[in-house]
């Protein structure tokens, strides 16, 4: 059942459509109850609760008015949360639509988007406030892996036609590679690295771009080393502005979200 508690909606969504974009990009397409997200934005990331393997409802978070509390259920079968970004809505079909990396099945949300079927439950939940992606400038830099892809594409589905720009996305392979529409006049550049746990060379490739020094702005969403290392060549050799980027590692290698969560968000803030 659907529950809003301040900004906050969430709710059960159940497995529609399953199918793999690329061999290494799953896409799952959901449906329920899409109203609750009347007021975000695509590209907005959200959280989902995903079941424990051999549970076939995911039992959701409830909350309580009077204390102001959420009860969280019991270990056992407490759903793992992770933070997905939100592909497309669809708000006639009520469907809504991730796209999840997969990386096997290490962890809880790439393991699940594996092995999903047709009716299988996934808890959703997300702010409904609706959030500007991307300033209006000339020029931007896009730089991430694949779980990047679907905040990367929203955002060049979106660019008008006047921007231009350089998209850097690193897959596993050539086989990865996929057409993102969009209308702008962007330089597509593809990376291979079947193991992005070792390390990446998207900060290399970055180095590479030829930076306009006034109209611009970077997006960049890969593992916590590039982020780092990319915030940190932008900021410190290139004196972009902090209002000029959107920086933030989408996942730690080694750790899980939950066990990299304070790093990640403490790197934010770092330069
Ligand atoms: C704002 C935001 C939006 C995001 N949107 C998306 C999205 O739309 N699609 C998407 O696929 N991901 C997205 N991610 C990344 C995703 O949340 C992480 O990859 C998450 O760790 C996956 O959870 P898991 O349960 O599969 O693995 P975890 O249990 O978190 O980790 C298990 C192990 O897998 C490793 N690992 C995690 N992710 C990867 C990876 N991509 N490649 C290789 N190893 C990995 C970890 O380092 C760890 O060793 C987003 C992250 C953020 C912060």
């Amino acid at each position: 059942m659907a529950l809003q508690v301040g900004p906050i909606v969430q709710d059960v969504f159940t497995v529609k459509e399953k199918l793999r974009i690329t061999p290494h990009l799953i896409r799952v397409i959901l449906k329920g109850n899409v109203e609750i997200f009347k007021d975000s934005s695509l590209g907005a990331n959200n959280k989902i609760f995903i079941p424990q393997p051999g549970q076939s409802k995911v039992e959701m978070r409830d909350y309580n008015f009077e204390t102001k509390e959420w009860i969280i259920p019991a270990p056992e079968i407490r759903p793992f949360m992770r933070t997905y970004t939100h592909r497309a809505v669809d708000f006639e079909k009520q469907e809504l639509t991730l796209d999840f990396a997969d990386h096997g099945t290490g962890g809880p949300a790439s393991a699940w988007a594996n092995r999903a079927q047709v009716g299988d439950e996934l808890g959703i939940a997300m702010k409904t406030h609706s959030k500007e992606l991307f300033p209006p400038v000339d020029w931007y830099l896009l730089a991430g892996d694949m779980t990047a892809i679907p905040v990367l594409s929203v955002i060049l589905e979106s660019l008008p036609a006047t921007a231009k720009g350089t998209c850097i996305i690193e897959v596993h392979g050539p086989e990865d590679e996929q057409q993102i529409q969009t209308k702008a006049e962007i330089d597509f550049i593809w990376l291979h690295n079947a193991h992005p746990e070792n390390g990446s060379d998207l900060v290399t490739e970055v180095k590479r771009v030829d930076l306009p020094s006034s109209s611009k702005f970077a997006y960049v969403a890969c593992e916590y080393s590039s982020v780092k290392d990319i915030r940190t060549y932008l900021r410190k050799e290139q004196g972009w502005e902090a209002r000029e980027m959107y920086a933030f590692s989408y996942w730690k290698s080694g750790a899980s979200e939950d066990e990299s969560g304070t790093v990640r968000r403490e790197e934010k803030e770092s330069v």
